[in-house]
């Protein structure tokens, strides 16, 4: 069990002592030159009943955000061919609801997830709040992971979204992990929270059990006509020591940069993945919002002498290093000295 104190220990060493030990947790237990490539489709946009205040979707916010029916499979498949052929290996579907129905939308939903699956890509999606039998029948659809961030602290959430509770989002975490999908779970930086509340987050996080599969951390795009329109991005350095406290935490967690990336510096963006970050999302918007271009991404990473991580290899990795920390069980190493065990590191 991690504790505050743990977290706020790492989270303060100097730059240099933080990145070399999320380098160390980095490289014993994922490919320390991976980066996992996914993309982001919103199947259906805007007139969301929820109040998030940082969110565009909101019914509740006057963006201007035009918004957008549910879209069919063969639309959707459009970009599922093209995501896999500029190379994403994981294809997430947004659609902004309070919660799925099981209605004929959802046969729809089910019906695309399948579709998406026999391209050979890896299926994530994020529609809401869902039931254990809706969690089982997307999972059964084909569906491999299911995103629901928790946002922030249970203590800062309550000042972002009224109309439902952090407890709720957990629930519906369980849910999902009940149907046995991977969960993706992770939050936002930038919303005026506090740091303390980005470790409480984080502590959140790191003490599910199993821990998440996949972490999207968020800077806040602060979009014209929410409640947040005013706020200044977030601190560079602070977001690069929260990327590498995750990574210490949640060592074989794959930590995603996800929004806010059109306003960070190929500086920044090297600074992340020398913290510990292993994904991006690829194409030139994120759900309603600006994403660098593909071609700028590829670029940089070939600059810095990074390749594109296979969601099996990423766990084959994962797999090996835990053996590896827990031990073969064999009997013939015993009088060997023990590996430093994989497990967060945390003082
Ligand atoms: S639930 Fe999702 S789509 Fe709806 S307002 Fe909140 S963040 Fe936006």
């Amino acid at each position: 069990m991690t504790t505050l104190e743990e977290l706020k220990e790492i989270y303060n060493l100097p730059l240099t002592t933080l990145i070399l030990r999320a380098q160390e947790v980095h490289h014993r237990t994922q490919d320390p030159a991976g980066v996992q490539l996914c993309t982001l489709k919103s199947i259906k946009t805007g007139k969301c009943s929820e109040d998030c205040k940082y969110c565009p979707q909101s019914a509740h916010n006057d963006t201007g955000l035009e918004p957008e029916k549910l879209l069919d499979t063969d639309r959707v498949m459009i970009d599922a061919r093209a995501a896999k052929a500029d190379g994403a290996t994981r294809f997430c579907m947004g659609a902004a609801w309070r919660k799925v129905y099981t209605d004929s939308q959802f046969q729809n939903i089910l019906e695309t997830v399948s579709a998406v699956k026999a391209l050979d890509l890896e299926v994530c999606c994020t529609l809401g709040m869902l039931d254990v039998n809706q969690a089982k029948a997307l999972k059964g659809a084909g569906c491999d992971v299911y995103n629901h961030n928790i946002d922030s602290s249970r203590e800062f959430y309550s000042k972002i979204i009224t109309t439902r509770t952090f407890d709720d989002r957990l629930n519906t975490i369980k849910n999902v992990r009940d149907a046995g999908m991977e969960v993706c779970c992770g939050g936002i930086l930038g919303m005026g929270e506090s740091v303390d509340d980005r470790l409480k987050m984080l502590l959140e996080l790191a003490n599910m059990d199993p821990q998440p599969d996949s972490v999207p951390i968020n800077a806040l795009v602060a979009v014209k006509g929410t409640p947040l329109e005013d706020q200044a991005f977030v601190d560079s350095f602070e977001f690069v020591r929260i990327i590498a406290t995750a990574r210490i935490a949640m060592p074989y967690s794959i930590v995603r940069l996800s929004a806010g990336r059109s306003q960070m510096s190929d500086e920044m963006h090297a600074l992340c993945y020398l913290a510990g970050a292993n994904s991006i999302f690829l194409g030139d918007r994120l759900l309603t919002t600006e994403n660098p271009r593909q071609h700028e991404d590829r670029k940089l990473l070939a600059r810095l002498g990074l390749h594109d991580l296979h969601p099996d290899t990423a766990r084959e990795i994962h797999a090996r290093s835990k053996e590896e920390s827990e031990g073969c069980g064999c009997g013939h190493h015993d009088d060997e000295p023990a590996e430093e065990a994989a497990q967060p590191v945390l003082s």
